[in-house]
């Protein structure tokens, strides 16, 4: 009998089996954070919210340092021989890749303008808190400079662009769109953005110039209790598991995770859209689904994560517009929304519902733009950013620029800076640089992914009339979910889809939708 067993100094796994289990405690301290954030969010009492903040900071710090110490570093190392010896798939291999990408990207920036930055980031957010229902760009302008030259100062500590020293050319913005959506680079997502911004302004022209849908039978009053029950009810439809999840209130929806087996929603009802809590509902448990779906192999450790935030954003806009505001979706749903709401929707036809569901119409808020407009402001915020960051565009400019800019592409002029340059606290609390792109990556992504998975499975859009979701379920658990974090994004959308990012199935989904809904 031959014995088959790959050669392996005894002390590289061992050395293996210690990172693992330091990055381990690591991930516990971050997971522990998160449910404290949650708490705060949903159920923390004001008189908390102090001893929150310091706990919060403490855990997060204590993660921070027990990360970035000397030991892991020369673990890092040792383990190279070990990781050299699997495959590139395999999730040791993956594991010590990341961790040390990861490594890379905390441990040269000193803690010493992480102090700053943080500082500076909450005076700033609370200026910006004040001043935003006043319109006073003045009272935020000194701020925003400050926040501008510290996004520059942390791009400074990558010279090559992000913490991988990929030997290409770079831009400034690289290392902070790294942060978000790794190795995404801010020339090709900056072309890719070019090319989607010509195809839509027509789209979009076209379609503004027509009279706007009639969306008044989901602007009724709709009670709070049966609108949460009927959006929860669908979203465990698609595959949303409530014993590894749950859904509470919050001012703004999210979804957050401490374990695989503990994912959880957030949504916010308005009593008279019917559409906010709906679709946040649905949104969320898309992101969810995608928590719940990493493989069980990867739990305690960092690989049980979304590859980037575009990838994770394409998670749940393919669940909220590709699959919940199509025609297939509601010819099931429609008579069961029509059952749950009798007097709001039995003279409603089925039709006029699509139509509202699906209105497109030039708006000023960002988050409130339905998904035709949507990308034309985040293009401009991520356009912004690296002027800003070039230096090609000051501070002081900002405003004017805004307001052209929006004037310009969705046809729709803030009537004050609340409503304009002063909407997203992005900038405000965080950095200039990489807030903003993975929204439309996500939104592009999820057509791409989709349509990948409907050339292995045909018959998808079959079952969505049946109410039949485990399919597609089932494409995106073993194409995307499952890896976690093991792939950069540019890795993740080649195995899925067999190319790099494109536009094209997201163009072609959204002519053939609006082309039919406009006569386009
Ligand atoms: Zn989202």
């Amino acid at each position: 009998m031959q014995k088959i067993f790959v050669i392996q100094s005894p002390t590289a796994m061992d050395k293996f089996l210690d990172l693992k289990q330091k990055l381990a405690i690591v991930h516990d301290l971050q997971m522990a954070a998160y449910v404290l954030s949650w708490d705060q969010e949903t159920y923390m009492p004001p008189g908390g919210a102090e001893a929150r903040a310091q706990q919060l900071g403490t855990l997060f710090s204590l993660a921070h340092e027990k990360f970035t110490t000397d030991e892991i570093g020369h673990l890092l190392d040792d383990v190279k021989e070990y990781e050299a010896s699997l495959p590139y798939d395999s999730d040791d291999a993956s594991l010590i890749r990341v961790a040390r990408r990861e490594y890379l990207k905390k441990t040269r920036v000193p803690s010493e303008f992480v102090a700053r930055q943080t500082e500076t980031q909450a005076l700033s957010y609370n200026t910006w808190v004040k001043a935003r229902p006043q319109s006073d760009f003045h009272a935020v302008l000194p701020w925003l400079e400050k926040i501008l030259d510290l996004s520059r100062e942390y791009s400074s500590f990558f010279p090559n662009g992000s913490a991988n020293d990929v030997n290409s050319p770079h831009h400034i913005a690289d290392a902070l769109i790294d942060l978000g959506d790794p190795q995404m680079s801010a020339a090709d997502i900056r072309r890719v953005f070019g090319e989607l911004r010509e195809q839509l302004r027509p789209i979009v022209r076209a379609i503004t110039s027509q009279p706007p849908a009639d969306d008044s039978c989901i602007r009724q009053f709709f009670p709070e209790a049966q609108q949460l029950k009927f959006a929860l009810d669908v979203a465990q439809q698609l595959g949303y598991d409530l014993t590894r999840g749950r859904q509470d209130k919050t001012a703004h929806p999210f979804m957050t995770h401490f374990s695989i087996g503990d994912v959880r929603i957030t949504t916010r009802v308005k009593e008279y859209d019917w559409s906010e809590a709906f679709f946040s509902t649905i949104h969320e448990a898309g992101h969810a689904m995608y928590g719940q779906g990493h493989a069980r192999a990867l739990e305690r450790t960092m690989l049980a994560e979304g590859t980037s935030s575009g990838v994770h954003e394409s998670q749940s806009r393919l669940w909220e517009n590709l699959v919940a505001r199509s025609k297939n979706f509601w010819e099931y749903f429609y008579p069961k929304l029509q059952a749950a709401f009798p007097s709001q929707f039995q003279n409603v036809s089925l039709d006029t519902f699509y139509r509202a569901v699906n209105k497109v119409e030039p708006s000023l808020i960002r988050t409130d733009a339905d998904e035709v407009t949507y990308n034309l402001h985040v293009m401009m915020r991520f356009e912004f950013e690296l002027q800003m960051l070039e230096g090609k565009l000051a501070i002081r400019d900002l405003p004017d620029a805004w307001d052209e800019t929006i004037t310009r592409d969705v046809g729709a002029t803030p009537p004050n800076l609340s409503q304009g340059v002063m909407q997203d606290v992005h900038w405000y609390g965080g950095q200039i640089g990489g807030a903003f792109q993975g929204y439309t990556l996500g939104n592009i992504l999820s057509a791409q992914f989709f349509d990948a998975a409907l050339r292995a499975h045909p018959n998808i859009p079959e079952q969505i009339r049946r109410g039949e979701f485990s399919t597609l379920r089932g494409w995106l658990q073993q194409n995307i979910y499952a890896h976690g974090a093991k792939f950069l994004p540019n890795e993740i959308i080649q195995r899925a889809t067999g190319e790099g990012l494109n536009i094209q199935p997201y163009i072609a989904y959204l002519h053939g939708k609006y082309g039919e809904l406009y006569e386009l």
